[in-house]
């Protein structure tokens, strides 16, 4: 793919204040404004230059493995006798999902900015192994900052990220998890702003760190429009992509938002049933979710009425956040993107199904797409097709899966 490609084109939003209509902005303490500003104007620059481009393009080709292909479901669109399905294979890039796009990408800005540190928060651990990766790489000194809780319960993400060289720093207060470990990278970060960046892992956060992620997951997309229209001889009907943060779906859904015929479709976590009140539908469940502000950007929160942040569950660590990038509220508001949900059980079910009829063992995370594809498809014509964005692979999930059909049998 030419590089010329992955250079966002002029899309007019977010605003200049970072807005996406009621969404987004930036609801930070005055002393991280300077950085948040140094961000934006470093990534001005780099958006307007072609060999920045280049230099990422070049990475995405010879290290991460792009262009990603698109696989036909074969079996499983037989066995579903509906749409038939194609699958955007992001669990092939290197280290095993989509996030490797954006740490790459951000660290290449790191450099243009002339800073020598990153820091981040995980707390699964999948964006501190992308992160230190990509660190790794380009020879950057990285620095990850896990709740001690969440360093037991992923050791092998811990040993993984210490390979690659960075340091984890363990965080002991609050719940021991990842809000806490998050108030401890931001806080690092401001105490060395000079040589020190944060590298955000999702289409979240304060301005302009949504839309900076968007444009590096751009690649799914423009990828997979061409793609599809060289394997298939037309756009699909529906794009159907999971939503944690929303950064695989909004890299996917992007460069599809002018083609009226495609129908844009995320998958929140639906947990043990929207009911039950343990789930992370933000966009679902009105009675424990509305606008509000978390973690520095205004979109649909999960809070009780005095506005505390609400207990999220999911099965996949990935989906279980009490907010949503600002972006995909917007496109839910506008109605150019639908929402909906599939439990752990569906998301199980769906994990199963692709393992077995096509030989691939997805991401929890994505299995939530696949879940919901499970309904879409069998009501749709068979000359009708369905691109699912398998975000990632599943070999970090096999504990939790057997943990969670041992408990089901
Ligand atoms: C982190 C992760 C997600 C969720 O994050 P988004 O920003 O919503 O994409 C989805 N799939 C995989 C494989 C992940 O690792």
């Amino acid at each position: 793919m030419p590089a010329k490609n992955l250079s966002p084109q002029d899309y007019p939003l977010p605003n200049a204040r970072g807005r996406f209509g009621p969404y987004g902005g930036k609801f930070v303490p005055e002393t991280l404004m300077p950085a948040l500003a140094e961000l934006e104007s470093a990534y001005a620059a780099a958006k307007k230059d072609p060999l920045f481009w280049a230099e990422l393009d070049e990475l995405f080709r010879t290290y991460v493995g792009r262009p990603t292909p698109i696989t036909y479901a074969r079996r499983l669109s037989e066995h579903l006798g509906g749409a038939q399905i194609y699958l955007k294979r992001e669990d092939l890039a290197h280290s095993g999902a989509h996030k490797i796009n954006n740490a790459l990408g951000q660290a290449l800005l790191v450099k243009r900015m002339g800073k020598q540190r990153i820091v981040a928060e995980t707390g699964a651990g999948q964006h501190g192994v992308a992160t230190a990766t990509a660190a790794a790489l380009l020879g950057i000194e990285c620095v990850i900052y896990m709740g001690t809780v969440d360093m037991t319960r992923q050791r092998p993400n811990v040993f993984r990220m210490k390979l690659l060289g960075a340091e984890v720093r363990g965080v002991d207060s609050g719940s021991k998890t990842l809000k806490d470990a998050i108030n401890e990278a931001i806080r690092d970060w401001v105490t060395n702003v000079e040589t020190t960046h944060y590298l955000l892992g999702s289409a979240l956060g304060p301005h302009p760190y949504p839309m900076i992620v968007r444009d590096f997951q751009r690649v799914i997309g423009l990828e997979a429009r061409e793609q599809m229209l060289a394997q298939t001889g037309r756009l699909p009907d529906a794009i159907v992509a999971c939503v944690g943060g929303g950064s695989n779906a909004i890299g996917i859904f992007h460069p599809f938002l002018d083609d009226d015929s495609v129908r844009l479709i995320g998958v929140e976590a639906g947990g043990m049933g929207i009911e039950t009140g343990k789930h992370a539908a933000r966009f679902a469940d009105p009675s424990i979710s509305r606008v509000g502000v978390l973690q520095g950007v205004k979109s649909y929160v999960m809070q009780d009425k005095h506005g505390q942040i609400a207990l999220t569950h999911s099965i996949s660590a990935g989906l279980d956040y009490a907010s949503v990038g600002p972006e995909h509220a917007w496109l839910r508001d506008i109605g150019r993107a639908e929402y909906t949900y599939c439990t752990d059980e569906q998301a199980l079910e769906g994990f199963q199904l692709l393992a077995h009829l096509e030989g691939i063992i997805p991401a929890l995370e994505s299995a939530h797409a696949i879940g919901h594809v499970l309904q879409l498809a069998p009501t749709m014509p068979k000359e009708s097709i369905i691109l699912i964005n398998l975000s990632g692979r599943g070999d970090k999930d096999l504990d939790t899966v057997m943990n969670a059909l041992g408990t089901l049998a």
